[in-house]
Protein backbone atom coordinates (compact mmCIF):
# COMPACT_ATOMS: atom_id res chain seq x y z
CA UNK A 1 0.00 0.00 0.00
CA UNK A 2 1.09 3.54 -0.71
CA UNK A 3 0.66 5.99 2.07
CA UNK A 4 -1.40 8.97 0.45
CA UNK A 5 -2.49 12.61 1.65
CA UNK A 6 -4.12 15.39 -0.21
CA UNK A 7 -2.60 17.71 -1.69
CA UNK A 8 -3.54 21.20 -1.66
CA UNK A 9 -6.54 21.01 -3.83
CA UNK A 10 -8.14 23.44 -5.39
CA UNK A 11 -11.79 21.55 -5.52
CA UNK A 12 -13.84 21.34 -2.47
CA UNK A 13 -15.80 18.38 -2.96
CA UNK A 14 -18.82 19.58 -4.69
CA UNK A 15 -16.68 21.37 -6.93
CA UNK A 16 -17.01 20.44 -10.63
CA UNK A 17 -13.82 18.56 -11.69
CA UNK A 18 -12.05 19.94 -15.08
CA UNK A 19 -11.27 17.71 -17.87
CA UNK A 20 -7.56 17.45 -19.00
CA UNK A 21 -5.99 17.48 -22.63
CA UNK A 22 -2.28 16.70 -22.23
CA UNK A 23 -0.61 17.29 -25.57
CA UNK A 24 3.01 15.81 -24.85
CA UNK A 25 5.01 16.18 -28.75
CA UNK A 26 8.90 14.30 -28.77
CA UNK A 27 11.66 16.61 -29.06
CA UNK A 28 10.19 19.91 -29.84
CA UNK A 29 12.13 22.28 -28.53
CA UNK A 30 11.16 25.72 -26.89
CA UNK A 31 13.10 27.65 -28.74
CA UNK A 32 11.12 26.63 -32.23
CA UNK A 33 7.64 28.06 -30.76
CA UNK A 34 6.38 31.35 -31.68
CA UNK A 35 5.49 32.17 -28.18
CA UNK A 36 9.08 31.03 -27.11
CA UNK A 37 10.82 33.68 -29.10
CA UNK A 38 10.91 31.71 -32.49
CA UNK A 39 11.28 33.77 -35.78
CA UNK A 40 10.81 30.58 -38.34
CA UNK A 41 8.29 28.04 -36.33
CA UNK A 42 4.67 27.89 -36.98
CA UNK A 43 2.69 27.33 -34.13
CA UNK A 44 -0.27 29.47 -34.36
CA UNK A 45 -2.22 26.84 -32.67
CA UNK A 46 0.10 26.65 -29.44
CA UNK A 47 0.76 30.35 -29.50
CA UNK A 48 -2.92 30.21 -29.12
CA UNK A 49 -2.62 28.95 -26.18
CA UNK A 50 0.18 31.06 -24.75
CA UNK A 51 -2.36 34.11 -25.43
CA UNK A 52 -5.03 32.28 -23.23
CA UNK A 53 -3.12 30.70 -20.68
CA UNK A 54 0.17 30.96 -19.04
CA UNK A 55 3.75 30.03 -20.64
CA UNK A 56 6.30 28.59 -18.36
CA UNK A 57 9.62 30.29 -18.93
CA UNK A 58 11.86 27.73 -17.10
CA UNK A 59 10.31 24.57 -16.71
CA UNK A 60 13.38 22.00 -17.16
CA UNK A 61 13.75 17.79 -17.54
CA UNK A 62 15.78 16.25 -14.83
CA UNK A 63 16.99 13.67 -17.15
CA UNK A 64 16.98 14.71 -20.74
CA UNK A 65 16.08 11.88 -23.29
CA UNK A 66 13.12 10.00 -24.46
CA UNK A 67 11.79 7.52 -21.87
CA UNK A 68 13.29 8.91 -18.50
CA UNK A 69 11.66 11.78 -19.28
CA UNK A 70 8.04 10.12 -19.72
CA UNK A 71 8.35 7.78 -16.88
CA UNK A 72 9.60 11.47 -14.89
CA UNK A 73 6.03 13.00 -15.80
CA UNK A 74 3.95 10.03 -15.75
CA UNK A 75 5.37 8.97 -12.37
CA UNK A 76 6.65 12.53 -10.53
CA UNK A 77 9.96 10.68 -9.66
CA UNK A 78 13.36 10.90 -10.69
CA UNK A 79 14.55 8.22 -12.83
CA UNK A 80 16.81 6.22 -9.94
CA UNK A 81 13.35 6.02 -8.40
CA UNK A 82 11.17 5.14 -11.13
CA UNK A 83 13.30 2.67 -12.49
CA UNK A 84 13.63 4.38 -16.18
CA UNK A 85 17.35 5.54 -16.41
CA UNK A 86 17.97 5.13 -19.95
CA UNK A 87 15.51 4.50 -22.89
CA UNK A 88 16.61 0.18 -22.79
CA UNK A 89 14.73 0.35 -18.95
CA UNK A 90 10.64 -0.32 -18.98
CA UNK A 91 8.16 1.03 -16.75
CA UNK A 92 7.72 -1.66 -14.40
CA UNK A 93 4.32 -2.81 -14.30
CA UNK A 94 2.22 -1.70 -11.34
CA UNK A 95 3.82 1.71 -11.44
CA UNK A 96 2.16 4.67 -9.67
CA UNK A 97 1.06 6.83 -12.22
CA UNK A 98 -1.23 9.98 -12.56
CA UNK A 99 -3.12 8.70 -15.06
CA UNK A 100 -3.62 5.40 -12.67
CA UNK A 101 -4.75 7.75 -10.09
CA UNK A 102 -6.91 10.00 -11.82
CA UNK A 103 -9.14 6.97 -13.05
CA UNK A 104 -8.83 5.99 -9.29
CA UNK A 105 -10.57 9.27 -8.59
CA UNK A 106 -13.25 8.61 -11.28
CA UNK A 107 -11.91 10.16 -14.23
CA UNK A 108 -12.26 8.49 -17.28
CA UNK A 109 -8.28 8.52 -19.03
CA UNK A 110 -7.10 8.20 -22.41
CA UNK A 111 -3.46 8.26 -24.04
CA UNK A 112 -3.24 7.98 -27.89
CA UNK A 113 0.23 8.84 -30.15
CA UNK A 114 3.42 7.96 -28.23
CA UNK A 115 3.96 6.14 -25.48
CA UNK A 116 7.36 4.62 -25.38
CA UNK A 117 7.91 3.16 -22.25
CA UNK A 118 8.21 -0.73 -23.29
CA UNK A 119 5.39 -2.39 -20.85
CA UNK A 120 1.32 -1.74 -21.94
CA UNK A 121 -0.36 1.50 -20.63
CA UNK A 122 -1.86 0.84 -17.41
CA UNK A 123 -4.16 3.39 -15.57
CA UNK A 124 -5.73 3.87 -18.81
CA UNK A 125 -9.70 3.02 -19.84
CA UNK A 126 -9.10 3.58 -23.48
CA UNK A 127 -5.16 3.31 -25.39
CA UNK A 128 -4.14 3.27 -28.99
CA UNK A 129 -0.30 3.26 -28.82
CA UNK A 130 2.67 3.77 -31.59
CA UNK A 131 4.79 0.60 -30.94
CA UNK A 132 8.16 2.03 -29.95
CA UNK A 133 9.16 5.00 -31.52
CA UNK A 134 6.40 4.61 -34.28
CA UNK A 135 6.46 5.31 -37.83
CA UNK A 136 5.56 8.61 -39.82
CA UNK A 137 3.55 6.98 -42.45
CA UNK A 138 1.23 4.10 -42.11
CA UNK A 139 2.03 3.53 -38.63
CA UNK A 140 1.22 0.62 -36.79
CA UNK A 141 -0.88 1.41 -33.67
CA UNK A 142 -1.54 -0.81 -30.79
CA UNK A 143 -5.15 -0.29 -29.24
CA UNK A 144 -6.14 -1.52 -26.22
CA UNK A 145 -3.60 -4.69 -26.94
CA UNK A 146 -4.71 -5.59 -30.53
CA UNK A 147 -2.14 -4.59 -33.57
CA UNK A 148 -3.63 -2.48 -35.85
CA UNK A 149 -2.24 -0.22 -39.34
CA UNK A 150 -3.14 2.89 -39.94
CA UNK A 151 -3.28 5.08 -42.84
CA UNK A 152 -1.58 8.06 -43.17
CA UNK A 153 0.76 10.93 -41.31
CA UNK A 154 1.33 10.02 -37.84
CA UNK A 155 0.30 13.30 -36.46
CA UNK A 156 -2.73 13.13 -38.85
CA UNK A 157 -3.64 9.68 -37.60
CA UNK A 158 -2.95 10.91 -33.71
CA UNK A 159 -5.04 13.71 -34.25
CA UNK A 160 -7.98 11.70 -35.82
CA UNK A 161 -8.25 9.23 -32.77
CA UNK A 162 -7.99 11.62 -30.55
CA UNK A 163 -10.96 13.42 -31.58
CA UNK A 164 -12.76 10.23 -31.95
CA UNK A 165 -12.66 9.36 -28.50
CA UNK A 166 -13.30 12.71 -27.46
CA UNK A 167 -16.66 12.25 -29.69
CA UNK A 168 -17.57 8.84 -28.10
CA UNK A 169 -16.42 9.85 -24.37
CA UNK A 170 -17.97 8.82 -21.01
CA UNK A 171 -20.42 12.29 -20.37
CA UNK A 172 -21.18 10.82 -17.32
CA UNK A 173 -17.01 11.33 -15.74
CA UNK A 174 -14.49 14.09 -16.46
CA UNK A 175 -12.09 12.74 -18.54
CA UNK A 176 -8.28 13.08 -18.79
CA UNK A 177 -6.93 12.15 -22.63
CA UNK A 178 -3.42 12.51 -23.26
CA UNK A 179 -2.41 13.08 -27.01
CA UNK A 180 1.16 12.58 -27.40
CA UNK A 181 2.76 12.68 -30.30
CA UNK A 182 5.72 11.48 -32.54
CA UNK A 183 6.42 14.31 -34.05
CA UNK A 184 9.14 16.34 -34.41
CA UNK A 185 11.36 13.20 -33.40
CA UNK A 186 14.08 12.48 -35.95
CA UNK A 187 14.49 10.90 -38.39
CA UNK A 188 11.86 14.43 -39.33
CA UNK A 189 9.83 12.28 -42.31
CA UNK A 190 7.68 15.27 -43.45
CA UNK A 191 4.37 14.79 -44.07
CA UNK A 192 2.18 15.54 -47.22
CA UNK A 193 0.49 19.07 -45.62
CA UNK A 194 3.88 20.45 -44.36
CA UNK A 195 6.22 19.93 -47.75
CA UNK A 196 6.15 23.11 -49.35
CA UNK A 197 6.85 25.06 -45.91
CA UNK A 198 10.01 26.74 -46.25
CA UNK A 199 10.56 25.70 -49.66
CA UNK A 200 13.24 28.10 -50.96
CA UNK A 201 13.76 30.28 -48.20
CA UNK A 202 16.72 30.31 -45.80
CA UNK A 203 15.74 29.87 -42.03
CA UNK A 204 18.08 32.27 -39.92
CA UNK A 205 21.03 30.59 -38.14
CA UNK A 206 21.89 30.36 -34.59
CA UNK A 207 24.40 32.85 -33.58
CA UNK A 208 26.52 29.82 -32.01
CA UNK A 209 26.05 27.20 -34.71
CA UNK A 210 30.01 27.54 -35.43
CA UNK A 211 30.92 27.35 -31.98
CA UNK A 212 34.02 25.75 -31.53
CA UNK A 213 33.59 24.89 -27.83
CA UNK A 214 37.18 26.37 -26.69
CA UNK A 215 37.04 26.56 -23.01
CA UNK A 216 34.31 23.86 -22.53
CA UNK A 217 35.02 20.35 -21.21
CA UNK A 218 36.90 17.85 -23.57
CA UNK A 219 34.17 15.53 -23.02
CA UNK A 220 31.42 17.61 -24.49
CA UNK A 221 33.62 17.67 -27.76
CA UNK A 222 34.21 13.86 -27.50
CA UNK A 223 30.29 12.87 -28.55
CA UNK A 224 28.85 12.69 -31.89
CA UNK A 225 25.57 15.02 -31.67
CA UNK A 226 27.08 17.55 -34.14
CA UNK A 227 25.61 19.48 -37.18
CA UNK A 228 27.02 18.00 -39.57
CA UNK A 229 28.62 14.40 -41.61
CA UNK A 230 27.65 11.99 -38.68
CA UNK A 231 23.89 13.77 -38.85
CA UNK A 232 23.40 13.26 -42.32
CA UNK A 233 24.16 9.67 -42.27
CA UNK A 234 22.34 8.68 -39.35
CA UNK A 235 19.04 10.70 -40.18
CA UNK A 236 18.99 11.65 -44.37
CA UNK A 237 21.65 9.69 -46.31
CA UNK A 238 18.91 6.97 -47.07
CA UNK A 239 16.38 9.06 -48.12
CA UNK A 240 18.58 12.34 -50.02
CA UNK A 241 22.00 10.40 -51.00
CA UNK A 242 25.16 12.02 -49.84
CA UNK A 243 26.03 15.41 -48.93
CA UNK A 244 27.03 16.99 -52.46
CA UNK A 245 30.29 17.50 -54.15
CA UNK A 246 29.24 21.09 -54.84
CA UNK A 247 29.01 21.59 -50.74
CA UNK A 248 32.47 23.10 -49.78
CA UNK A 249 33.54 21.37 -46.51
CA UNK A 250 33.85 24.44 -44.78
CA UNK A 251 30.12 25.36 -45.37
CA UNK A 252 28.76 21.51 -44.67
CA UNK A 253 27.58 22.62 -41.56
CA UNK A 254 25.32 25.63 -42.57
CA UNK A 255 24.04 23.17 -45.58
CA UNK A 256 22.61 20.44 -43.17
CA UNK A 257 21.34 22.68 -40.76
CA UNK A 258 18.81 24.04 -43.76
CA UNK A 259 17.98 20.65 -44.28
CA UNK A 260 17.34 19.74 -40.88
CA UNK A 261 15.84 22.94 -39.46
CA UNK A 262 13.44 23.22 -41.90
CA UNK A 263 12.39 19.24 -41.92
CA UNK A 264 12.44 19.71 -38.17
CA UNK A 265 10.08 22.71 -38.36
CA UNK A 266 7.98 21.23 -41.18
CA UNK A 267 7.15 17.86 -38.86
CA UNK A 268 6.64 20.32 -35.61
CA UNK A 269 4.12 22.40 -37.48
CA UNK A 270 1.98 19.24 -38.29
CA UNK A 271 1.51 18.82 -34.70
CA UNK A 272 0.79 21.83 -33.87
CA UNK A 273 -2.05 21.99 -36.58
CA UNK A 274 -3.11 18.60 -34.59
CA UNK A 275 -3.12 20.97 -31.84
CA UNK A 276 -5.74 23.45 -33.07
CA UNK A 277 -8.27 21.14 -34.47
CA UNK A 278 -8.06 19.81 -30.91
CA UNK A 279 -8.96 23.26 -29.68
CA UNK A 280 -11.42 23.76 -32.17
CA UNK A 281 -13.66 20.50 -31.08
CA UNK A 282 -13.12 21.36 -27.38
CA UNK A 283 -14.54 25.30 -28.79
CA UNK A 284 -17.62 23.44 -30.44
CA UNK A 285 -18.33 21.35 -27.63
CA UNK A 286 -18.56 23.84 -25.66
CA UNK A 287 -15.84 22.37 -23.67
CA UNK A 288 -13.01 24.91 -23.59
CA UNK A 289 -13.89 26.41 -20.36
CA UNK A 290 -14.35 23.53 -18.56
CA UNK A 291 -11.12 21.47 -19.78
CA UNK A 292 -7.57 22.48 -18.69
CA UNK A 293 -4.84 22.05 -21.97
CA UNK A 294 -1.27 21.53 -21.16
CA UNK A 295 1.20 21.56 -24.16
CA UNK A 296 4.98 20.49 -23.15
CA UNK A 297 7.51 18.17 -25.01
CA UNK A 298 9.49 15.31 -23.34
CA UNK A 299 12.21 17.55 -23.12
CA UNK A 300 14.18 20.02 -25.52
CA UNK A 301 16.41 19.75 -28.78
CA UNK A 302 19.69 21.27 -29.97
CA UNK A 303 18.68 23.76 -33.09
CA UNK A 304 22.34 23.91 -34.40
CA UNK A 305 22.88 25.89 -31.22
CA UNK A 306 26.77 25.07 -30.23
CA UNK A 307 26.79 23.65 -33.85
CA UNK A 308 24.27 20.30 -31.83
CA UNK A 309 21.45 18.98 -32.62
CA UNK A 310 19.79 16.34 -30.09
CA UNK A 311 19.43 16.36 -26.45
CA UNK A 312 21.21 14.77 -23.69
CA UNK A 313 23.21 17.22 -22.49
CA UNK A 314 22.51 19.45 -19.60
CA UNK A 315 22.65 23.10 -22.26
CA UNK A 316 19.65 25.60 -21.49
CA UNK A 317 18.12 23.96 -25.17
CA UNK A 318 18.00 20.11 -24.04
CA UNK A 319 16.67 20.59 -20.55
CA UNK A 320 14.29 23.42 -21.17
CA UNK A 321 10.64 22.01 -21.87
CA UNK A 322 8.00 24.12 -23.73
CA UNK A 323 5.00 24.62 -20.76
CA UNK A 324 1.75 26.17 -22.18
CA UNK A 325 -1.27 25.73 -19.76
CA UNK A 326 -5.35 26.89 -20.76
CA UNK A 327 -7.22 26.78 -17.55
CA UNK A 328 -9.80 29.78 -18.19
CA UNK A 329 -10.47 31.24 -14.66
CA UNK A 330 -7.15 29.77 -12.93
CA UNK A 331 -4.33 30.65 -15.21
CA UNK A 332 -4.29 34.06 -16.56
CA UNK A 333 -4.53 34.52 -19.87
CA UNK A 334 -0.80 35.70 -21.37
CA UNK A 335 1.01 35.54 -18.12
CA UNK A 336 4.92 34.52 -18.07
CA UNK A 337 5.87 31.99 -15.28
CA UNK A 338 9.54 32.69 -14.18
CA UNK A 339 9.32 30.06 -11.62
CA UNK A 340 11.44 27.13 -11.82
CA UNK A 341 9.11 23.89 -12.54
CA UNK A 342 10.22 20.26 -13.67
CA UNK A 343 9.14 17.47 -15.57
CA UNK A 344 9.12 15.88 -11.77
CA UNK A 345 6.12 18.27 -11.22
CA UNK A 346 3.77 17.32 -13.83
CA UNK A 347 2.00 14.10 -11.76
CA UNK A 348 1.60 16.39 -8.99
CA UNK A 349 0.05 19.38 -10.90
CA UNK A 350 -2.23 16.47 -12.64
CA UNK A 351 -3.71 14.73 -9.51
CA UNK A 352 -4.07 18.44 -7.53
CA UNK A 353 -6.20 19.72 -10.86
CA UNK A 354 -8.29 16.63 -10.34
CA UNK A 355 -8.33 16.84 -6.55
CA UNK A 356 -6.64 13.21 -6.10
CA UNK A 357 -4.78 12.17 -3.60
CA UNK A 358 -0.70 11.65 -4.31
CA UNK A 359 1.56 9.25 -3.21
CA UNK A 360 4.17 10.88 -0.34
CA UNK A 361 6.87 9.94 -2.00
CA UNK A 362 6.69 12.26 -5.09
CA UNK A 363 9.81 14.09 -5.86
CA UNK A 364 7.73 16.78 -7.64
CA UNK A 365 4.97 19.46 -6.43
CA UNK A 366 2.09 20.83 -8.02
CA UNK A 367 2.41 23.64 -9.92
CA UNK A 368 -1.38 25.03 -9.46
CA UNK A 369 -0.30 27.84 -6.95
CA UNK A 370 1.58 29.25 -9.67
CA UNK A 371 -0.86 29.10 -12.81
CA UNK A 372 -2.82 31.01 -9.88
CA UNK A 373 0.36 33.09 -10.11
CA UNK A 374 0.36 32.36 -6.42
CA UNK A 375 4.42 32.24 -5.66
CA UNK A 376 4.96 29.53 -2.47
CA UNK A 377 7.68 30.71 0.10
CA UNK A 378 9.24 27.50 -0.22
CA UNK A 379 9.19 27.16 -4.09
CA UNK A 380 12.59 25.27 -5.25
CA UNK A 381 15.00 27.58 -6.56
CA UNK A 382 17.72 25.25 -7.95
CA UNK A 383 17.15 21.51 -9.33
CA UNK A 384 19.03 18.59 -9.81
CA UNK A 385 20.09 17.11 -13.37
CA UNK A 386 21.10 13.01 -13.86
CA UNK A 387 21.73 11.81 -17.42
CA UNK A 388 23.02 7.92 -17.27
CA UNK A 389 22.84 6.88 -20.92
CA UNK A 390 25.81 5.74 -22.87
CA UNK A 391 25.93 6.00 -26.84
CA UNK A 392 26.73 8.46 -28.90
CA UNK A 393 30.16 9.21 -27.50
CA UNK A 394 28.42 10.40 -24.47
CA UNK A 395 28.40 8.82 -20.83
CA UNK A 396 26.72 10.06 -17.58
CA UNK A 397 26.30 13.57 -16.77
CA UNK A 398 25.09 15.64 -13.52
CA UNK A 399 24.52 19.05 -12.50
CA UNK A 400 22.95 21.46 -10.56
CA UNK A 401 21.37 24.78 -12.03
CA UNK A 402 20.15 27.85 -10.01
CA UNK A 403 18.20 30.63 -11.11
CA UNK A 404 21.42 31.93 -11.93
CA UNK A 405 24.28 29.74 -12.63
CA UNK A 406 24.61 26.17 -13.98
CA UNK A 407 27.57 23.49 -12.80
CA UNK A 408 27.75 20.32 -15.01
CA UNK A 409 29.77 17.47 -14.53
CA UNK A 410 30.68 15.08 -17.03
CA UNK A 411 31.73 11.36 -16.37
CA UNK A 412 33.27 10.53 -19.48
CA UNK A 413 35.94 11.11 -21.89
CA UNK A 414 38.11 13.11 -19.51
CA UNK A 415 35.60 13.89 -17.35
CA UNK A 416 36.21 18.03 -16.89
CA UNK A 417 33.59 20.10 -14.90
CA UNK A 418 31.70 23.68 -16.31
CA UNK A 419 30.23 26.90 -14.46
CA UNK A 420 28.30 29.22 -16.44
CA UNK A 421 26.99 32.17 -15.41
CA UNK A 422 23.59 32.05 -16.95
CA UNK A 423 22.67 36.22 -16.58
CA UNK A 424 25.89 37.32 -18.30
CA UNK A 425 25.86 34.33 -20.71
CA UNK A 426 22.82 32.80 -21.47
CA UNK A 427 23.65 30.81 -24.43
CA UNK A 428 26.81 29.15 -22.38
CA UNK A 429 29.76 29.73 -24.76
CA UNK A 430 31.94 30.93 -21.43
CA UNK A 431 33.17 28.32 -18.86
CA UNK A 432 34.01 30.24 -15.77
CA UNK A 433 34.87 27.03 -13.52
CA UNK A 434 38.71 27.88 -13.62
CA UNK A 435 38.13 31.58 -13.10
CA UNK A 436 39.36 32.95 -9.97
CA UNK A 437 36.10 35.64 -9.17
CA UNK A 438 33.85 32.24 -10.13
CA UNK A 439 35.51 30.52 -7.02
CA UNK A 440 33.14 31.33 -4.30
CA UNK A 441 29.69 30.39 -6.44
CA UNK A 442 31.83 27.09 -8.01
CA UNK A 443 32.28 25.96 -4.16
CA UNK A 444 28.32 27.25 -3.49
CA UNK A 445 27.09 25.24 -6.34
CA UNK A 446 28.91 22.30 -5.38
CA UNK A 447 27.44 22.39 -2.11
CA UNK A 448 24.52 22.34 -3.82
CA UNK A 449 24.99 19.64 -5.88
CA UNK A 450 25.83 17.05 -3.00
CA UNK A 451 23.00 18.29 -1.27
CA UNK A 452 20.37 17.59 -4.00
CA UNK A 453 21.99 14.58 -4.59
CA UNK A 454 21.72 13.60 -1.20
CA UNK A 455 18.26 14.65 -0.52
CA UNK A 456 16.99 12.97 -3.81
CA UNK A 457 19.10 9.38 -2.69
CA UNK A 458 20.47 9.42 -6.45
CA UNK A 459 23.61 7.88 -7.34
CA UNK A 460 26.31 10.25 -7.79
CA UNK A 461 28.82 9.93 -11.25
CA1 LIG B 1 12.05 12.90 -26.82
Amino acid sequence: MIAVLPLAGLHGAEARRPNIVFFLSDDHAAQAIGAYGSKAGRTPNIDRLAREGALFENCFCVNSICVPSRACVLTGRYSHANGVRTNADALPEGSVTFPRLLREAGYSTAIIGKWHLRTDPEGFDHWCVLPGQGAYFDPAMVENGARQKCRGYVSEVITEKALAWLKSRDRGRPFCLLVHHKAPHANWEVGPREAGIFEGGTIPEPENLHDDLAGRSGAVRSHRLFVGRPQWELHFEKRFGPIPAHVPEENVRGWVYQRYIKDYLRCAASVDTGVGRVLDFLDGEGLAASTVVIYSSDQGFFLGEHGLYDKRLMYEESIRMPLLVRWPGVAAAGARIGEMVLNVDFAPTFIDIAGALAPTELHGRSMVPLFRRERPRDWRTSFYYRYYEAGYGLGPIEGVRTMTHKLIRYGFADGGTELFDLGEDPSEMRNIVTEPAAEAVARSLSDELTRLREQLGAPGL
